[in-house]
Formats: C-alpha cells, sequence, structure tokens
C-alpha cells in the first residue's frame, strides 16, 4: 500500500521497492498512491506507473475526498484494467470518531464511527464505476450496509469487488470493551447488561483494538462472514499495520489506528472453519487463489510451474506472543490467546523461504 513516509507516488519511488521486494520472503505487489502526497488533488503518473507494473491505486488511509477526481482515476484506470482500490471513508462523518458507533462506544464513552461514513463513499463510488465504465475495489469493507451496496452493483454488471480483513472477521466492538470471543461465538453479558458487553476491568480500552475502519458490530461482522461463504467478498486481505510500542502503549484515543494480521490471519479464518461458519476450501480460495485472479495471476499446483504455496497443520495450534511473531512490531489483541493452525513451510516463486520458524535468507 502506497501509504507510506515519503508515499508512492512516483516511478522511482515504485522502482525502489520492486527492486527490494526481489529478496523478499513472499512476493511482493505494489498498488501506487492515486493522487501525488495522496493529497486528493493530482493524479499520479498512472500510465508509467502501470507500465512498471503496479496492480492498483489507491491513496489509502484516506479516501479521495473529490468525487471528481476519483471520477477521473476510475476513467483512467479503466482501460488499463486497473482499480481504484479505495479506503471507503467519508471525513466528515469519521471525523473524531475512535470505535465503531453503538451502545458499547456509548457506555465506554468513546466518540463512534457511524457506519454511513463507509457507505457514502461506497455508493458514490459504485455510481462513479457505473458511469465510467471503470474498476472500483472496496478495501477492508467493515459494514452489512457496504456489503449489501457491493452485492446490488454486482448483481447489476458493475465492475466492483472487495476485500476485508481478517480482523473485521472475527473481532467486534466488543472487544474494545475487553471481552475476546469471536464474532462468531455467544457475546458475554448479553442479557445481562444494556450495553451488550461486559466491561473487563483489564481489558477494556486496550489500544491495540483500535483499527481503522474500527472493529464492526457483532451483526455486521456476522454478515461480512456470509459475504466471504456466498462470494460476494473476493478476497481476504489483512490490512497488516505495524506500529511501534510507545505508539499504542497510550489512551485509547490517542493511539495511531492499525493491527499487524499477516501472521495471525490463517489461523483466524481456521477457527472460523473449526466454528463451522466458513467451509475450509472457501477460505483457502478467499486468501489464495481468489485474491491472485482479481490481479490476473494464477496460482496453480502443476508440473513446470513455479510453486507458490503454504504447507499447514490444521491440527496443531500455537499461542501468540511477541517472541514468536516474525515481525518487528506486536501490535495485535490477539497476544496471549492460543490459535489453530500452525504453518510449516513456505514456498514462494518456487524457492523455501520459511521452514519451522526460520525465514530462509536469499
Ligand atoms: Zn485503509
Amino acid at each position: 500500500m502506497p501509504n507510506t513516509d515519503p508515499p508512492l507516488d512516483e516511478p522511482a519511488r515504485v522502482a525502489l521497492v520492486l527492486e527490494r521486494a526481489r529478496r523478499c520472503a513472499t512476493r511482493v505487489r505494489v498498488i501506487a498512491a492515486a493522487t501525488r502526497d495522496r493529497a486528493g488533488e493530482r493524479l499520479t503518473e498512472i500510465g508509467e506507473l502501470a507500465e512498471m507494473g503496479i496492480v492498483g491505486t489507491s491513496d489509502d488511509g484516506l479516501s479521495i475526498a473529490s468525487g471528481r477526481v476519483a471520477r477521473e482515476v476510475l476513467a483512467y484506470l479503466g482501460p488499463l484494467g486497473l482499480p481504484l482500490i479505495e479506503h471507503a471513508e467519508d471525513a466528515s462523518l469519521a471525523a473524531g470518531s475512535v470505535m465503531r458507533a453503538g451502545p458499547i462506544a456509548t457506555r465506554l464513552g468513546l466518540a463512534g464511527w457511524p457506519p454511513s461514513a463507509e457507505l457514502a463513499v461506497v455508493e458514490r463510488d459504485i455510481a462513479l464505476a457505473e458511469e465510467t465504465s471503470g474498476w472500483l475495489h472496496v478495501t477492508h469493507i467493515s459494514t452489512a450496509g457496504s456489503l449489501e451496496a457491493i452485492r446490488r452493483a454486482k448483481e447489476r454488471g458493475v465492475h466492483v469487488t472487495c476485500d476485508v480483513t481478517p480482523h473485521h472477521l472475527a473481532m467486534t466492538d466488543a472487544w474494545v470493551a475487553g471481552d475476546r470471543r469471536f464474532a462468531w461465538e455467544e457475546p458475554s453479558g448479553i442479557g445481562a447488561d444494556p450495553f451488550g458487553a461486559t466491561l473487563d476491568q483489564e481489558l477494556a480500552y486496550d489500544a491495540r483494538c483500535r483499527v481503522n475502519p474500527p472493529l464492526p458490530s457483532r451483526s455486521d461482522a456476522l454478515a461480512l462472514l456470509g459475504g466471504v461463504a456466498d462470494g460476494v467478498i473476493d478476497a481476504i486481505a489483512t490490512d497488516h499495520a505495524p506500529h511501534p510500542v510507545e505508539r499504542k502503549a497510550v489512551e485509547f484515543a490517542a493511539a495511531a489506528p492499525g493491527i499487524i494480521g499477516l501472521e495471525t490471519a490463517l489461523s483466524l479464518g481456521l477457527a472460523a472453519v473449526a466454528a463451522g461458519i466458513l467451509g475450509l476450501a472457501r477460505l483457502l480460495e478467499v486468501m489464495g487463489s481468489g485474491p491472485a485472479a482479481l490481479i490476473g495471476e494464477e496460482r496453480a499446483l502443476r508440473v513446470g510451474a513455479p510453486a507458490d504455496l503454504v504447507l499447514f497443520d490444521p491440527g496443531a495450534r500455537w499461542r501468540v506472543e511477541a517472541g514468536t511473531l516474525a515481525s518487528s512490531s506486536s501490535n495485535t489483541p490477539l497476544l496471549g490467546m492460543e490459535l489453530p493452525g500452525v504453518v510449516r513451510l513456505t514456498v514462494a516463486d518456487g524457492r523455501i523461504t520459511y521452514r519451522e520458524g526460520v525465514l530462509e535468507q536469499s
């Protein structure tokens, strides 16, 4: 994603990332900024960037505020076969909010983010994609309303696709109150507490639960799981957002939003499979071949083709600890929890890149 500092808004910066990516343990694809400085005004050199192999453009972290500019980006990218990857959030509706609006935000006394903040941009961009015959990809959708808008648009033939993160499928706004049950588990406190969540004194206001878009209501998380199962959601993507400890070890409202997800994504999906909420074949499709197909690539096990695969033991379990994560960051509310599914080996582009806890350097 291009929301680095400086942003990936120039061909030279994209070239640098592509060069460094050659030595990585995984295949890396670049999404360039849609506008210069991600300022939402002037388009980047989209033609030149497309020739370099970017897979889309996005001002992620922000929506393109101006409908006119978003329309221009869609019209420009469409003939190139590339999507505008939109972080859908109306800045005026989301201003000042730190968690999902609802009874739990009210109980915690935290400013709430209304689902309309996402839907307003999704509806606008669907209309623009329809008019321009462009391709809209909405990233990290988090509300049932967006899901339904995308479902209807797909039904009438608009070129729109979307992804959801593992944390918006598995975690809910009750996690901000300290509840650590997955969306598909019966929440605690229902019936006993008019707000629908029991405050856990030790875990409430955990800044590691602050993320943008915020963790959804339970009913929205269940709707999103349904959207993965029935195919309206095309991919599970982590929105992996590492932060140093000092940006999270602060009060909830002051914390940087973001959760790391690369190393826990498969396990959260397998937990949903174990709960009977998702089929294993659909999970693997939506995490592997599905996203690859979206960017025009094939992932298949075939004689003579370079292998891209993950070997994992679905029956083994592991505990998420800062020391067991390969990431330099550990900003995830899953720390201390035990999850199903242990990765034994990864192969990227025909190269073994990870084996039993060890990253293989190339
Ligand atoms: Zn985003």
